[in-house]
């Protein structure tokens, strides 16, 4: 981690998600360890009553965890309750009800299945070409956006996870029309978009989103930018963030996001 940057990964998980692999004070000791500035939390919370994971997330006891970590680390580092919601538009309700009886310092919108058929999966896969298992995705981006009951845009071309295995290599210049309207939208609400990490270090060798997507973001007027490192274990926490930080100013974007109960805050990725 560089000292010149303002370093805040704004997407980690503990054992308050299904699959996470470390605890909170865990996470935080790593954070403090390598030099992070902040550290945010996003949880998984899904909302599919067919999910075997619905209610694995408990919302008071990872309160109740954020500030027994907050009296621990909270004079060396921010430390932020979010939360990473799966999104699919048949329980958008049951998300608008949830996040207004729950607060969180910031939300994450993430579409990971669509119609409970996980991305870019044969089951999803069938009756799909290429195109339109690619195009349908962005679609339900878009939903998610416009709810506008979210912060941060997460992990876009996350459908690569699968999707580059089952339909090739992936160039985003393949789907610019779709990405300009997502990101049009986008540019008329307060969200950033998250450039996530964790497609390195799965092995996928890009970001979510590809580099050239950032700048189709920047090209359509998008303004704000979150850095996160989908890190499930404190090995990945703060994964090429430095890197994550290059794609954002390569772009002209030189501030990072942080929220504090749902306030944002743009800080200057360098001093
Ligand atoms: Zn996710």
């Amino acid at each position: 981690m560089s000292d010149s940057l303002y370093s805040v990964d704004n997407q980690v998980h503990s054992f308050c998600s299904h699959d996470g692999r470390a605890s909170i004070n865990d996470q935080c000791a790593r954070a403090v360890e390598i030099g992070l500035n902040e550290i945010g939390f996003t949880e998984h919370k899904d909302f599919d009553p067919f999910d075997p994971e619905v209610d694995y997330f408990d919302y008071d006891e990872y309160r109740a965890q954020i500030e027994r970590a907050r009296q621990l680390y909270g004079d060396v580092l921010d430390i932020r309750a979010g939360i990473e919601i799966d999104y699919q538009i048949w329980f958008e309700d049951k998300i608008a009800s949830y996040l207004a009886s729950h607060p969180f310092d910031f939300v994450l919108g993430s579409v990971h299945y669509i119609h409970r058929k996980m991305l870019m999966t044969d089951d999803y896969n069938r009756g799909r070409t290429r195109q339109i298992a690619y195009k349908d995705y962005f679609s339900a981006v878009k939903d998610s956006v416009k709810t506008g009951l979210f912060d941060v845009l997460a992990h876009l071309e996350y459908a690569n996870r699968r999707g580059i295995a089952a339909w090739g290599p992936y160039d985003p210049a393949e789907f610019e029309d779709d990405l300009l309207g997502l990101f049009e939208t986008t540019a008329q609400t307060p969200m950033a978009l998250e450039i996530n990490t964790a497609g390195l270090h799965q092995g996928l060798g890009i970001t979510y989103p590809h580099p050239h997507t950032v700048r189709l973001f920047a090209r359509a007027g998008g303004k704000r930018i979150s850095i996160g490192s989908d890190s499930h274990h404190p090995d990945q926490l703060g994964h090429a963030y430095d890197y994550a930080a290059n794609i954002a100013q390569d772009n002209g974007f030189s501030k990072v996001c942080t929220w504090h109960e749902r306030a944002l805050k743009e800080v200057p990725i360098s001093s």
